[in-house]
């Protein structure tokens, strides 16, 4: 399986300028488009809602990303309906009639991949290199997926003679209809990843995307419709959490969900979903709280650089972002400091220009949390770089500095809870034995790195530490960043509810359940 990659090729090939050249036209003409009204999308048609609501660039308040509708109750019904009504036939279709459609949807996506990013850039504020890779990610989903489907010929097999007059075959079967809610932050990746897992196994989904990113949602759907997917399979409702998510994730015909965000969202929806007496899968991937060990035995550039990407690349607003940082004393001052040369000298600014790495945060309650997690550490440890908020040389968007902080007890909230923004603790250890007890010291359990040089030391953590994934020495980030197939993404503990992990192997049997044909001959 050979991932997109496109900045990457681009890289290698020494053609980093085209790349850059292309994003930029496509910035240009997808500003040109923007502000129009987008209804919801059900049973392949565009519906209308009484309400609207208006979403604007983190980046840039004076930029309209669109104007959209807002579903409630009863447009949930009716995209439940249309989705229940399309699924026996799209249950029913041959393995590859499925396939080619996000095959093809793939093939798409790669043609407007430039457009794609900027979009992600504009109304999420991702800069180009990560709204790339999001776009890059969501295609290999789309393949990766297509392809585990292929391979395993549909999860059919026979399974032989139980007795020599009876012949039995084994096979997995969709659910039916699929809610899927997809967060703002890879919101093509993770909403293409979710729902192609529940559509290509047979299922038909109605997704609602993050209230905030509405626009990217819209041209995945307009991808799907062009790659030939049959009305009704997928259906796409705007609108917010409690007016629109709740009733979707509540209503009686939604067989299974798929939600990635917040660890208490998520928790909520499996804690109703089996309180309604339902026994489908809820498929959840959910917050991080990822240590990262810095040992004696480090290269200490490579870990700078890998934590100060991993902590701050997307403004912190990825589940697996570094957040707490365990370094040993010897080298602790060294590391800290170097560290806190390493932030300020990352970019803040639009996602869409050059030189960016710190993006604007994605809403105000955002800001808010920013300005109170910096003010307590503030008064409990030691602000070493960061704690404010930018307005003013950029007054028209959210714009928080990268924070590090130390002198913060490991037992403190601030090193303990989830924040999705650019602030890193850091907490001298007196070696591996405490880093990994305090790396494990957490209710989550999705991303960890360590920086030593030390093999057997390395090994010693892998087998120690409790965490989904678990990266050494990876400089270009400690902790973000997996690659569909080559580094299946997902938690252990609260980071996630089932323990499969996405875009790996045992992703899609999620979607389905078993069934045993016995027929006496
Ligand atoms: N798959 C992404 C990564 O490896 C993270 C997804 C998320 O943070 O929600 O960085």
């Amino acid at each position: 399986f050979e991932n997109e990659l496109t900045l990457l090729t681009h890289q290698q090939n020494g053609n980093e300028d085209e790349f850059h050249e292309a994003y930029e036209a496509a910035v240009e003409s997808v500003k040109a488009d923007l502000g129009a009204y987008h209804g919801l999308r059900i049973d392949g048609s565009h519906v209308d809602a009484a309400d609207r609501f208006e979403v604007t660039s983190p980046g840039d308040f004076d930029l309209e990303i669109g104007e959209f509708a807002a579903g409630g109750e009863s447009e949930v019904d009716a995209a439940v309906s249309a989705a229940s009504a399309a699924f026996p036939e799209w249950e029913h279709r041959d393995i590859e009639a499925r396939t080619e459609v996000f095959r093809t949807a793939a093939d798409r996506m790669r043609d407007r991949k430039f457009e794609l990013a900027a979009t992600l850039s504009l109304e999420n504020g991702k800069n180009r290199t990560e709204a790339m890779a999001d776009v890059d990610e969501a295609i290999d989903f789309l393949r990766f997926y297509s392809r585990e489907l292929e391979r395993s010929d549909g999860y059919r097999f026979d399974t032989g003679q139980p007795t020599p007059h009876q012949h039995t075959t084994n096979l997995l079967r969709p659910y039916g209809v699929f809610a899927v809610v997809a967060p703002f932050n890879f919101p093509l990746a993770i909403l293409a990843g979710m729902t192609t897992g529940a559509m290509v196994t047979g299922n038909t989904v109605v997704a609602k995307p993050a209230s905030a990113t509405p626009l990217i949602a819209h041209k995945f759907a307009d991808v799907l419709a062009d790659a030939g997917l049959p009305d009704g399979v997928f259906n796409l409702v705007t609108g917010g959490g409690r007016e629109l998510g709740q009733p979707l994730t509540e209503h009686e015909d939604v067989a299974g969900v798929a939600f990635t965000g917040s660890r208490e969202v998520g928790l909520g929806i499996e804690r109703t979903f089996r309180e309604q007496g339902k026994r489908g899968p809820v498929i959840a991937e959910l917050g991080g709280k990822n240590p990262v060990i810095v040992s004696d035995e480090a290269d200490l550039d490579d870990a700078v650089n890998g934590v100060a990407m991993g902590a701050f690349s997307f403004s912190g607003q990825k589940c697996s972002a570094t957040s707490r940082v365990y370094v040993y004393e010897d080298v602790f001052d060294e590391f800290t400091e170097r560290l806190v040369e390493a932030t300020e000298q990352l970019g803040i600014g639009r996602g869409e220009h050059l030189d960016t790495v710190v993006n604007p945060v994605i809403d105000d309650g955002a800001l808010d949390r920013y300005r109170r997690i910096t003010e307590r550490a503030r008064t409990d440890g030691t602000v070493r770089t960061g704690g404010s908020v930018v307005d003013d040389d950029l007054p028209e968007g959210r714009y928080v500095e990268p924070t590090v902080v130390t002198d913060i007890p490991h037992e403190h909230d601030l090193a303990r809870e989830e924040h999705f923004l650019p602030f890193v603790t850091v907490h001298p250890v007196s070696g591996l034995q405490e880093g990994i007890a305090k790396s494990n010291d957490s209710e989550y359990g999705l991303c960890a790195g360590i920086f030593s040089e030390d093999d057997e030391e390395v090994e010693r953590w892998f087998d120690g530490v409790e965490s989904g994934m678990c990266y050494a020495n990876r400089t270009q980030s400690a902790t973000t960043g997996a690659l569909v197939q080559a580094q299946p993404f997902g938690g252990w503990k609260f980071s996630g509810t089932t323990g499969k992990f996405a875009g790996g192997y045992w992703y899609l049997q999620q979607f389905m359940r078993e069934q045993s044909r016995t027929r006496v001959e």
